[in-house]
């Protein structure tokens, strides 16, 4: 799936979960479920992998890192919203970081977490980019009405 979905659902979890200590954990867990959904990701959107298909993925997650800030700046919750976010989007930095440090993805516990990120992404391996898309759609749009600061009375 885009980052720019798990920003916002991590973020969004992050702001109506009042509880911290329900609120990262299911906003880590959130990541699992949006890529169980069948969607696409950068490369199957663009059609080709590499360097290039990299850059658009880094410029992907500052997009939806900016649309998060815009959405919630100055919100009394926005640090549990940013944490929300990070958590959510937590797993896919695991992954690079065992993919640049292969040591670290054999130690326990990590190496069965990126294995069932793996196969959840593979659930849905060849996902037409229509459909793909479609469903993400609700996983920006329903984020974004309840980041929106006037959404909650108590952020008003
Ligand atoms: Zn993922």
């Amino acid at each position: 799936m885009l980052t720019t979905p798990h920003i916002l659902v991590g973020g969004a979890i992050g702001k109506q979960v009042k509880s911290p200590y329900a609120a990262l954990p299911l906003a880590f867990a959130s990541h699992f479920m949006l890529d169980a959904v069948p969607h696409v990701d950068v490369i199957s959107l663009l059609g080709f992998g590499g360097p290039k298909s990299d850059l658009v993925t880094a410029a992907e997650v500052l997009v939806g890192a900016a649309l998060l800030l815009i959405l919630v700046r100055g919100q009394k919750r926005m640090r549990w919203i940013l944490r929300g976010a990070m958590a959510a989007i937590a797993m896919d930095a695991i992954v690079l970081v065992t993919l640049c440090f292969p040591v670290i993805g054999g130690w326990p516990g990590l190496s069965h977490l990126c294995w069932l990120h793996g196969f959840i992404g593979q659930l849905n391996p060849n996902t037409g980019r229509l459909l793909g898309l479609a469903t993400q759609a609700p996983a920006v749009i329903l984020p974004i009405f309840l980041l929106c600061r006037y959404y909650a009375r108590s952020d008003k």
